[in-house]
């Protein structure tokens, strides 16, 4: 299969511009006849909804929560990034799309991050315009601070609730069309699958979360804003409803899968503490604006913190990385944190922990405006480890957040199957092998609110309104086919639960899939996760039935999935032999420990095709071209 990224052509700066200028417009009176299914309503498929249904086109969107604002997007706490240079710290769209471009370890496509550096503004502005209360300066300035990977400050925030204060602003853009009559609200619908006619995305097969019954809508397009997969971990910081199902239905129905093995594990997690435990609870990137990462010299050295005095103290990041400090990319710093937790330099009751350390910024700063800055995430802290943040370091280990991998897009947002779109985290799109911290909300309101209203018209005008109905012969096969595989779910009646089989998967993830990963372990991961799936549908305890709630159904649909999108990661891991980004291979690294990267034979997309249950996938290249930054070895020193 020939990937073609439908890049315009012409100089960088151009290439947005000139693809608006040359596509093909749906005429005003033309937009109400086309309808646009969109699913998840997150800052993607909110803002998208949105945005398409403000143009003219009739929206059906559907979400899994009791209302578009719980999902996880509300979890972002840090900021949005934005190329405004309000702070007149040296930055520009260019420095943007280049720290962009490097901070993903030159593994994206230059035309995409350049237009989401480019449309970034744009954002705020809608922001402010709808009341997003953003942070201000004293003299009522938008007010910036510095994210990692980057040494200028341009990270939009609201206080730590950045995406809950930008959902509730797509939210109520959303709100206004369910109320103008142009968006149908579909809560507690959850995707089970994607009806294909004749090659064609047309429609979507849904469980009735509280009926249990399978609901069969049909439009002329199809988005996918359902979110990531870093639950695949099993202990992440995304929400337990996190999952892969619909971007993997699209995959087993014919779209490619890019990157898998592209994830993200963020520095700065409140540790692992017992097998009990169901989540991860992320502490903002943006607390190493004021905030020390250290561990003790000495890994024999077990008195508090307090009484470590300086000189026996290792403030690692700055010592290794003067120029970025505490403010590298997450995959640096994570993967520095393990390699002091390795070397016996962890704290804390598993050793598995550094700290965070405020005392610095108070003495300098005070307490109250650390409490201004960060006094939500201190509380949040508190409120899980018993411990004040303000007189004792916190500890921090890396944990599993977000995933760059997704569902492979062309310039359009569209994915191998004519006809779907996918935007926000569900796509590959924009962050290379690492994403830059608060990027993923500046995607994802960029796809939904900038991009797609532009990019979907040409699809709608080539191919007209459509006319199949949710009667057509697919959807029932479709449902059909949902309603088995829930029957044979339900009716195996093993030993195990949803939640003891995922905690295993977890298990192998993390320990082959994680944060480093090699050939050897990644190939015993193969193996462990195939008996696994197998185990899973010999052993798994799903009681209740499917005509009500059933949280155990849905969860064990979920991991059905993740069983089998497990093995594509671990194989896209393999498959990629060097280091990049988020993807350690301990194979490839240099002198000092960095991701080796071997751009002669990896600089390109990885992009998987179903092959049918069990075989291995094919798989396909889209190189990636380079014209306008030099490819060198990432450096934060
Ligand atoms: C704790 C935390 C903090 C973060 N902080 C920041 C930050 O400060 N800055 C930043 O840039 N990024 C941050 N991120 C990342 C960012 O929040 C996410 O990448 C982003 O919000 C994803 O938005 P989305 O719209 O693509 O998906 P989501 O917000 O995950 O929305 C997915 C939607 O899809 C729906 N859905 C999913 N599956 C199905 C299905 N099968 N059927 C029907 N509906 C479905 C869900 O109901 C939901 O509506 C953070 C992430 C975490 C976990």
């Amino acid at each position: 299969m020939q990937l073609d990224g439908k890049t315009p052509s012409g100089p960088l700066q151009n290439k947005w511009d000139k693809y608006r200028f040359e596509t093909k417009l749906v005429n005003p009176a033309n937009k109400r006849k086309y309808s646009i299914i969109v699913v998840g309503t997150g800052l993607a498929g909110a803002s998208a909804s949105a945005s398409l249904a403000e143009l003219g086109y009739d929206v059906q969107a559907f979400c899994i929560q009791d209302s578009p604002r719980r999902a996880h997007s509300i979890a972002a706490q840090g900021g949005i990034n934005a190329a405004k240079n309000y702070p007149n710290d040296g930055d520009s769209i260019w420095r943007l799309f280049y720290d962009t471009v490097k901070g993903g370890d030159f593994r994206a496509r230059e035309a995409n991050v350049y237009r989401l550096a480019q449309v970034s503004n744009n954002i705020i502005d809608q922001c402010v315009a709808q009341g997003v209360p953003f942070a201000r300066e004293y003299g009522g300035m938008l007010a910036n601070r510095s994210f990692g990977g980057a040494q200028v400050s341009r990270t939009f925030y609201a206080r730590g609730q950045t995406g809950q204060q930008l959902l509730l602003g797509a939210y109520g853009a959303l709100s206004r069309q369910i109320g103008a009559g142009k968006v149908q609200m579909y809560t507690r619908r959850e995707l089970v699958d994607i009806v294909i006619v004749q090659d064609k995305a047309r429609g979507i097969i849904v469980r009735n979360l509280i009926t249990g019954e399978m609901e069969r809508y049909a439009a002329d397009a199809v988005i996918l804003a359902t979110g990531g997969y870093g639950t695949v971990f099993y202990l992440s910081t995304n929400a337990d409803s996190c999952n892969v199902g619909a971007a993997f239905k699209a995959y087993k129905k014919g779209a490619l899968f890019a990157n898998p093995c592209f994830t993200q594990i963020h520095p700065t997690c409140i540790p692992h503490t017992s097998d009990f435990q169901a989540k991860l609870t992320l502490m903002s990137e943006s607390l190493r604006n004021d905030g020390r990462v250290w561990v003790p010299q000495d890994p024999t050295d077990n008195r508090p913190p307090n009484q470590i005095p300086e000189e026996e103290r290792s403030y690692f990041l700055e010592e290794k990385y003067p120029s970025f400090g505490n403010l590298v990319p997450r995959d640096v710093a994570s993967r520095n944190a393990k390699e002091q937790c390795d070397a016996g330099r962890g704290v804390g009751p598993t050793g598995y922990a550094v700290y965070l350390d405020f005392a610095d910024a108070i003495k300098r700063d005070g307490q109250d405006v650390i409490r201004r800055k960060y006094g939500n995430l201190f509380d949040m802290y508190q409120n899980i480890t018993d411990d004040n943040p303000y007189e004792t370091p916190m500890m921090i280990y890396p944990a599993s957040h977000y995933t760059m991998g997704g569902l492979w897009v062309d310039y359009e947002l569209q994915t191998t199957i004519p006809g779907l779109f996918s935007l926000g985290e569900s796509n590959f799109s924009d962050h290379g092998a690492n994403r830059l911290g608060a990027s993923a909300l500046m995607q994802g309101l960029a796809d939904g609110y900038f991009v797609i209203p532009y990019t979907i018209g040409p699809y709608l005008t080539t191919n007209g309104v459509s006319e199949v109905t949710a009667d057509h012969q697919a959807f029932h096969d479709a449902a059909r086919k949902a309603e088995e595989q829930d029957r044979k779910l339900l009716s195996i009646n093993g030993n195990q639960t949803v939640r003891e089989i995922h905690v295993k998967l977890g298990k192998i993830m993390v320990n082959h899939v994680g944060m480093a990963r090699n050939a050897a372990g990644l190939k015993q991961a193969i193996e462990e996760i195939k008996s696994l799936r197998e185990e899973f549908w010999q052993d798994v305890k799903v009681p209740g039935t499917a005509s009500d709630y059933n949280l155990s159904l849905q969860k064990a649909g979920r991991l059905a999935d993740f069983l089998e999108f497990a093995e594509v990661m671990a194989l896209d891991a393999l498959e990629r032999d060097e280091s990049c980004g988020c993807h350690l291979r301990e194979e490839h690294q240099t002198e000092e420990n960095e991701a080796k990267r071997d751009d002669d034979n990896y600089c390109h997309v990885a992009a998987w095709e179903y092959d049918g249950y069990g075989n291995t996938p094919k798989f396909h290249k889209e190189p990636l071209v380079f014209e306008n930054v030099e490819l060198t070895q990432r450096s934060y020193k």
